[in-house]
């Protein structure tokens, strides 16, 4: 009997009612009381829903983030919330967000201003985990109390519960240490504290643990292998049964340490590390558990039910008890049911599956594998007619693209002139001062905004009445911009409720969801789009907006597009192709709009690359492979326009070092970035690479309400002028203003302002 299991459900909610429960404790409108029993109820809705599995995960639910839970349940908190008061439900999210619920501590009159802990990528995830911190002083001490009530609530309804924990080396792997200490130090005094878990959720009645260790499948060296082997040998004396679980790439070198580590079973992603699989049969002792994570925990599509049965049969054959199967990995990332979705195109929902439907997948491949697959005839049948229809689909498969694909010349990739010829023409025209003066895109979404394009939406307010309200919020932007004295200037994106959504929606092959939603960190989820087919254009997405609003100044208008890699990884991306091939495409249609917009004389065009360095792969040696056809993609969008036009690229973070060469090779006139946290060091990367282009470091944080002060943006800009020639810098904020309100924006762009002039008069 092949069992199956789930490493984790989304914890949110079909209809984000997590969120919305988080969100109104923190206002202070509802007690701790109330969101706690919140979490009962998802729990047990959760549980419910993946009652036909041998194995159901517990404690993968959580209040903020899984790693913060662990940070609890390990006893190590941030020493500045120790001696707060409050249900430790406050501290918690003190430590996830700064502060507890905003009326509690107005109340007390206390905590506020506690330090947020950071927060980051987990992995190749547009999830974000709270980093545990630690120091060489940092001792731990365990506190079950969450792991042993979510069981205990999970044995009371008949659950067959696995507790779910992360394992002592991927939370001291992603750890930071305060001090400059190394974490893996602490190892000695963290495992007593894993075995006293361990034992604790034995004498509870769990027969299984699932540990995550997903860096497995990162790059470890020497110290880190022989902990990982120290560490499982002390913990093998626990009373209960360890599968260790790896997913999102492939164990690779690690593929031997994994499969004889001295545990009960090990979990892979045969997804994402199918290489792995048949090396790791053949290396693991004849009493370990293979689970096999044949379920793509990280897309939307149906699974191919009868091609992976025909893979798997021979292995289940092989395997018999031993084998398991799940998700690759927790279905935390992708939405909780299809069965929500009313609007979307009947066709391609037949070709999806979120978090409910892969269950069901798991529970047709585990009756077809353990009773045969005339147990499960009709299941088999619809889901390959659901794939034959999605193969044979004219609208997944578009000849004109792949033929304009097919096509594609290396000269596309190419400017006319070099970087140093193209800027003195753009001088010549642009006629713009030293320190030129910019903004990234978006200006204030006022309630206004977004009620208008609500009531466009459900159809209260029709397409002319939307229209014009837009384009008076241009014009405002524009007024204000002159105002201020800005020099080039632009159109503010009032238009955009989401700058991958607005051209997602414009394009053909992409498909939108109602429902969708995919937990980004604590309340915060992301709707991504459905790229489904081949893309293409069929008309003009912004030609119109950004030409009226250059129509009422006389100053440059920067036309705003997102680019080809950052809509990629922003969406959930097809896999009947390589990310690269889509990614071309979506390149392709980026470039007619730029051609588009130069035609229609915008002769400065801004092409945002937010989330071109997300798509890093896991492992070092996959970097220049994707490095190379993101800036390829780049390229194609980007360098059809003649030499005065001026490219802007942006990009959210200041992480350029391991990267700037590709940076470089993107070849945009101007990249604009985040540096003003960093104190302009982080341009130290653009420095010793000699980056030749132009360069807008940003002068303040846009993410705060406070104002920045004129003289600190001219000292920042001072010390960027230390690193980078002050006739190649740009002057702008860190990013776009959308989240902000006209009463911050325009002190602070005036200030900015300000800044610039006084550079120029003491040059
Ligand atoms: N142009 C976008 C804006 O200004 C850029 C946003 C981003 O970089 N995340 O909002
Ligand atoms: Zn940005």
């Amino acid at each position: 009997m092949a069992w199956t299991h789930n490493l984790g459900f989304p914890r949110i909610g079909a209809r984000r009612e997590l969120k919305f429960a988080q969100e109104a404790y923190w206002k202070g409108q509802t007690s701790c009381y109330e969101l706690k029993n919140a979490g009962v109820k998802l729990r047990q809705r959760h549980w419910q829903e993946q009652q036909q599995l041998d194995l159901v995960p517990v404690g993968d639910f959580s209040f903020y983030d899984q790693m913060l839970d662990m940070s609890f349940t390990l006893g190590n908190l941030p020493r500045r919330v120790l001696a707060l008061p409050g249900d430790s439900l406050d501290n918690y999210f003190r430590v996830a967000r700064g502060r507890s619920s905003q009326d509690a501590e107005e109340q007390a009159g206390c905590c506020d201003g506690v330090a947020a802990g950071e927060m980051t990528k987990w992995f190749d995830t547009n999830y974000h985990y709270i980093v545990p911190e630690v120091d060489a002083d940092t001792r731990f001490s365990l506190d079950a109390s969450r792991l042993l009530d979510q069981l205990a609530e999970a044995h009371a309804l008949g659950v067959n519960a696995k507790p779910v924990i992360i394992g002592p080396l991927t939370y001291l792997a992603l750890s930071k240490a305060q001090d400059g200490s190394n974490p893996l130090d602490l190892l000695p005094r963290l495992l007593p504290v894993y075995a006293q878990l361990l034992s604790t959720l034995a004498k509870a009645g769990a027969q299984w643990v699932q540990i995550d260790e997903p860096i497995l499948v990162s790059e470890l060296d020497a110290d880190w292998q022989h902990a990982f082997n120290t560490s499982y040998h002390e913990l093998k004396s626990c009373p209960i049964k360890l599968l260790v679980a790896t997913y999102f790439g492939q164990l690779k070198e690690n593929a031997y340490l994994a499969a004889n580590l001295p545990v009960a079973g090990l979990h892979l992603d045969a997804i994402n590390g199918k290489d792995d699989v048949l090396p790791v049969i053949g290396m693991l002792a004849e009493h370990k558990v293979l689970s096999l994570g044949v379920i793509n925990g990280r897309n939307i599509w149906k699974t191919d039910l009868i091609g992976l049965l025909d893979w798997l049969e021979p292995l289940a054959q092989r395997l018999g008890e031993r084998l398991w199967i799940a998700p690759s990995c927790s279905l935390l990332h992708v939405p909780v049911d299809l069965g929500s979705e009313t609007k979307l195109d009947p066709e391609i929902k037949t070709w999806l599956a979120f978090a409910v439907q892969k269950l069901e997948e798991l529970r047709v491949l585990g009756v077809a594998l353990n009773q045969g697959r005339e147990a499960v005839t009709d299941a088999l049948q619809a889901n390959q007619r659901a794939f034959a229809s999605r193969r044979a689909s004219t609208r997944v498969t578009n000849p004109a693209v792949r033929e304009a694909l097919a096509q594609i010349d290396p000269r596309l990739e190419h400017r006319h002139s070099t970087y140093a010829k193209r800027a003195a023409r753009q001088a010549a025209h642009l006629n713009l001062p030293s320190y030129p003066t910019t903004t990234i895109g978006s200006f204030p979404q006022t309630a206004e905004i977004r009620q208008v394009r609500r009531q466009f939406k459900a159809g209260t307010v029709d397409a002319d009445t939307y229209k014009q309200a837009m384009r008076e919020e241009i014009a405002r932007s524009v007024r204000e911009q002159e105002a201020l004295g800005l020099d080039v200037l632009v159109h503010g994106e009032a238009e955009r409720n989401d700058m991958v959504e607005y051209f997602g929606e414009q394009l053909e092959g992409y498909a939108f969801s109602q429902f969708g939603w995919v937990q980004s960190y604590g309340s915060r989820c992301v709707k991504p789009p459905i790229l489904f087919g081949d893309i293409s254009r069929p008309q003009a997405m912004t030609v119109d907006w950004i030409g009226y609003a250059q129509s009422l100044t006389n100053k440059p208008m920067k036309g705003m597009l997102t680019g080809p890699v950052t809509i990629l990884n922003w969406s959930f991306v097809r896999d009947d192709q390589p990310r690269s091939e889509s990614c071309k495409q979506l390149a392709l249609a980026i470039r007619q709009e730029v051609l588009d917009l130069e035609q229609a004389g915008v002769r400065v065009i801004q092409i945002d690359e937010a989330a071109l360095r997300e798509g890093l792969p896991l492992r070092r040696t996959q970097w220049q492979d994707y490095l190379d056809w993101a800036v390829a993609c780049f390229r194609i969008a980007a360098n059809g326009v003649s030499d005065e036009t001026q490219i802007h690229t942006h990009m959210c973070y200041s992480e350029f070092n391991d990267i700037i060469q590709s940076i470089a090779a993107m070849d945009a006139d101007v990249i604009t970035i985040e540096t003003s946290r960093s104190n302009m060091e982080l341009l130290d990367a653009f420095e010793h690479f000699e980056y030749p282009n132009d360069i807008g470091p940003g002068v303040y944080d846009i993410h705060s309400p406070n104002i920045p002060d004129t003289g600190w943006m001219v000292e920042l800009m001072r010390k960027a002028a230390e690193r980078i020639p002050a006739e190649r810098l740009w002057i702008n904020p860190d990013c776009g203003l959308k989240t902000r309100q006209w009463d911050e924006v325009r002190p602070a762009l005036s200030n900015m302002v300000a800044a610039a002039k006084t550079l120029r008069a003491s040059a």
